[in-house]
């Protein structure tokens, strides 16, 4: 495994690779990796030669400034994982690599921006498009893979690709949970034991609205799921949403409908956690 903490570097590197004619598969992450990483480094794997993994911390996508500060941090076993688990290449780039100057562009990302994440989270999605566009240009991966975990992330940018006229094949990949439902997060890591335990309720519940709504309105069901879930001591919700599975526009009658994706956030004590489904009626 190659590690790269500059841009001149990795990319001197990957040109030499490319120009042998080998396929570039790239994976960002904010480290603190967990087997939902590492789902997508396997795939990577699976579908390209050459598997890069960047680990960079992105400060432009935290609205939050305590979150940024809190947000786990673990280079070496990170660098252990990957390497146990044959990644080629880590880009491990500092914040000055990355930032030498404000990167004061603004992308065009629709309304996407505006609701679920976007809403609560201002500015959160503008910071995505930041990183991964720079990171595009230096890895420029054939195609690079973002987990179904942040839905509204990959949906943004399959957007960010398009209009930026970019050639990379965008690879969604599955949510990866614990045992007990609770999907991996590198947040997890700030929960105590008991909130652990509790946090699955989160899917716990989503998982039942196909049943639920065989015999209630989409409105009724989202209201039995939000009140469910914050029955739960020390968990709130902060929204419920139900979405077109492409577009992301909010549905809110079944009419026509086949198939949705419901999307989730709530506080679990300190910690902010997202959750979706697809759900098929
Ligand atoms: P992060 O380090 O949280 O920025 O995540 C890096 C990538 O891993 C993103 O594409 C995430 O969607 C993906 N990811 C995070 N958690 C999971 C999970 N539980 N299952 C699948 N992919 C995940």
């Amino acid at each position: 495994m190659e590690i790269f903490k500059t841009i001149d570097d990795i990319k001197t590197r990957l040109s030499q690779l490319t120009g042998e004619g080998k396929t570039v598969g790239f994976v960002p992450t904010m480290g603190a990796l967990h087997k939902g990483h590492l789902s997508l480094l396997e795939t990577a794997k699976k579908e390209t030669d050459i598997s890069v993994v960047s680990i960079f911390v992105n400060p432009t996508q935290f609205n939050d400034k305590d979150d940024f500060i809190k947000y786990p941090r673990n280079d070496e076993r990170d660098l252990l994982l990957l390497s146990q688990h044959f990644c080629d290449i880590v880009f491990l780039p500092s914040e000055n690599e990355m930032y030498p100057e404000p990167d004061e562009r603004v992308f065009d990302l629709g309304n996407l921006e505006n609701i679920m994440e976007g809403k609560f989270r201002p500015g959160h999605f503008q910071g995505v498009a930041k990183v991964v566009s720079k990171f595009f240009d230096i890895v420029k991966p054939h195609k690079a893979f973002f987990g179904q975990k942040d839905f509204q992330q990959l949906a943004i940018i399959k957007r960010l690709v398009d209009v930026s006229g970019l050639r990379i094949e965008i690879v969604g990949c599955p949510i990866i949970r614990e045992e007990n439902g609770l999907a991996m997060s590198s947040r997890n890591q700030r929960l105590t034991p008991g909130e652990f335990s509790d946090a699955s309720i989160i899917y716990g519940t989503i998982k039942q609205l196909p049943v639920k709504l065989k015999s209630t309105s989409l409105s009724e069901a989202k209201a039995w799921a939000e009140k469910t879930i914050n029955s739960c001591p020390g968990i709130v919700t902060e929204y419920i949403e139900t979405v077109d599975n492409e577009s992301l526009a909010v549905i809110d009658n079944l009419t026509n409908t086949h198939s949705f994706t419901c999307c989730v956030a709530v506080f679990c004590g300190k910690v902010r956690l997202i959750d979706n489904i697809q759900i098929f009626l």
